[in-house]
């Protein structure tokens, strides 16, 4: 048997070790106590976690692990304030490895609820402690043999029954209750090889069985998740990411579903949504919130969790490089999204069974259908169409068969049918390319044969003079005439057909807002796809059946092109089997 059992593992912190620890209350309602046991079951290696409530956590909050115990010498010491068996020192504060390292829940809870715990470090039952505290008797501890498999039991009742004024605060049972099941979650989806049991008033209300990563994510978020999510996974030499992200169509209306974990911990952080936000920049629809569980690891030297005594806030030695990376990690998985893939998964919220559907189709069906328009394509495009038929298989977008009302292509796929968004997909490729070309620095221009003069507001000339070298990135030379005018000599080749006045116009409202002269640099994406979004195909412009075909394969090569710049879909897939489903075919 280990050695190490029969010593005292918890010791009282000096007092300078103490004075270092970020100071103030922790226990204001149920949901704080049950989040600090259920980390000391955690830290105590446990692999299954009990938790028994009544009452919302009012009357009664039970947990119970079968984690490593304590030792009958330290129970006194474990419900000592400033006395943890996890820190010894400063230095140890400064690369803190377990959830806990205060010294102080057991303290504060036992003070403020009837109090029990049991535990035993031995694999024999009989050979369990328990303790327990009169506060009527100048809380004195009772120590007495109870039997107990190794692991422990804490159990809190009536809390607050003696400082009625924090017990005023407490809400409802159904609120507290709420609050207490995101508790768990948050620390269910950090510990997925952790069994979780959870019981309200005698009924089990939760079970999360013991599972990897994505099993547990899936239990936790539920609904369609899993099929609606990518992997993230990227490694520096003292950082890494790991973790599950819906895909920027799956959405919800609240940021509900968003956990950020540090070394396993849940924490709240600006910065690091923000980063998170970044990496889905443009492809998700406006005031909609995308879904995450992420998973940073980060060298424990380089992150500082001793900033609150809730432990939920972090501070980074550096924040820069951890936004940058998480950011980066989220947006390499996005752009990674390929139609393909996509249309192998079944499109975002339905489920494809996989099927005996033929690659290749009678021609029959493709020719008879008949187009509106009398732009369906030269003769030489309908054999190209047919030829197209033939490969089926390998084009995953399938091959145009006209366009709907000037606004959708049809595509027949090998599966089913395609339709596409021609302006929305249009305005993705070329938001696109312009990045970057944008970014390889090599925008090329056109200068105007006769420079064109726009008017505008003397802000805007002034806001040109700023930033003109910066409007060179973007192939655009413009020089201010005077206070009311500016001239506008060259524009980016990629927007020669557009509308000059108007591209500058947009271009303008979208960012004398932003007041700054470094506008380009810092507001690339939002000036890029302004200008984008400007030059894309309009609806009601009627496309031959080439152009389509070349639209559907630049779809299949660009980057985030399930998505238009505000976060809209481009294309979406139906089955032949969810035609099928629609027709009642086959039943
Ligand atoms: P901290 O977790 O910050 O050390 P606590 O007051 O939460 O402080 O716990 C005090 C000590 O009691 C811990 O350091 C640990 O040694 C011991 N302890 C508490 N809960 C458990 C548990 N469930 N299993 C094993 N040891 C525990
Ligand atoms: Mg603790």
């Amino acid at each position: 048997m280990n050695k190490e059992i029969f010593e005292t593992k918890i010791r009282q912190l000096s007092r300078e070790t103490y004075n270092l620890i970020s100071a103030g209350e922790i226990v204001d309602r149920p949901c704080s106590v049950l989040k600090e046991l259920i980390e000391n079951s955690l830290d105590a290696g446990a692999s299954r976690i009990d938790i028994e409530v009544e009452s919302g956590g009012k009357h009664l909050l039970r947990v119970r692990d079968n984690g490593e115990g304590i030792n009958r010498e330290d129970l006194r010491l474990a419900l000592a304030s400033h006395a943890t068996s996890k820190i010894r020192n400063h230095d140890d504060l400064l690369s803190v490895r377990t959830l806990g390292f205060r010294g102080e829940a057991l303290a504060s809870i036992s003070a403020v609820s009837r109090f029990a715990l049991t535990s035993n470090v031995h694999e024999e039952p009989t050979e369990g402690f328990s303790v327990k505290i009169n506060q009527v008797a100048k809380n004195e501890l009772f120590i007495e043999p109870s039997p107990h498999y190794r692991g422990t039991t804490v159990e809190v009742r009536d809390l607050f029954f003696n400082t009625p004024a924090r017990k005023k605060f407490l809400r409802t049972d159904r609120t507290e209750f709420q609050k207490l099941e995101e508790v768990i979650r948050r620390l269910a989806l950090a510990s997925p090889f952790v069994s979780f049991s959870l019981f309200h008033n005698g009924k089990i209300v939760r079970d999360f069985p013991k599972g990897n990563s994505i099993d547990r994510i899936a239990i936790v978020f539920g609904g369609s998740f899993q099929s609606n999510c990518i992997e993230i996974e990227e490694d520096r030499s003292e950082m890494r990411t790991r973790g599950w992200i819906g895909l920027p169509t799956f959405t919800r209306g609240q940021p509900d579903q968003q956990f950020i974990f540090i070394n396993g911990r849940f924490v709240r952080d600006k910065m690091l949504n923000h980063a998170i936000r970044q990496g889905y920049s443009d492809v998700i629809y406006q005031g909609r919130n995308p879904v995450f569980a992420i998973f940073l690891d980060i060298d424990p030297e380089l992150v500082d969790v001793n900033v609150h005594p809730s432990k939920n806030e972090v501070r980074f030695r550096n924040s820069r490089d951890t936004h940058s990376f998480l950011k980066y990690s989220v947006s390499k998985a996005i752009e990674g999204i390929s139609v393909r893939e996509t249309l192998s998964r079944g499109f975002p919220g339905r489920i494809t069974s996989p099927s005996s559907f033929p690659t290749q189709f009678d021609f029959g069906r493709v020719n008879s259908w008949q187009g509106p328009r009398e732009d369906r394509g030269t003769a030489h495009q309908e054999n190209e169409l047919v030829k197209g038929v033939g490969v089926l298989g390998s084009e995953p977008l399938g091959y145009a068969i006209g366009q709907i009302h000037g606004i959708y292509i049809l595509s027949q796929t090998a599966k089913g049918i395609v339709i596409v968004d021609t302006h929305a997909a249009h305005e993705r490729i070329t938001y696109e390319r312009m990045k970057k070309s944008f970014v390889e620095d090599r925008v090329k221009s056109q200068p105007l044969l006769v420079p064109h003069s726009i008017p505008v507001t003397e802000a805007e000339a002034n806001l040109v003079e700023d930033i003109s070298p910066e409007l060179q990135k973007l192939g655009l030379s413009i020089r201010r005439n005077g206070p009311g005018s500016v001239s506008v000599e060259a524009i980016p080749a990629m927007l020669s057909k557009t509308n000059v006045e108007q591209l500058v116009k947009d271009l303008f409202s979208e960012i004398i807002e932003f007041e700054s002269s470094k506008i380009i640099e810092e507001y690339q994406d939002e000036v890029l796809s302004s200008m984008a979004c400007h030059f894309s195909i309009r609806a009601n412009r009627s496309l031959t059946i080439s152009e389509m075909n070349a639209l559907l394969r630049d779809i299949e090569e660009t980057e985030r092109s399930g998505q238009c710049n505000h976060g809209r879909p481009t294309w979406h897939h139906i089955t032949l089997d969810e035609l099928d489903t629609m027709f009642l075919r086959g039943r």
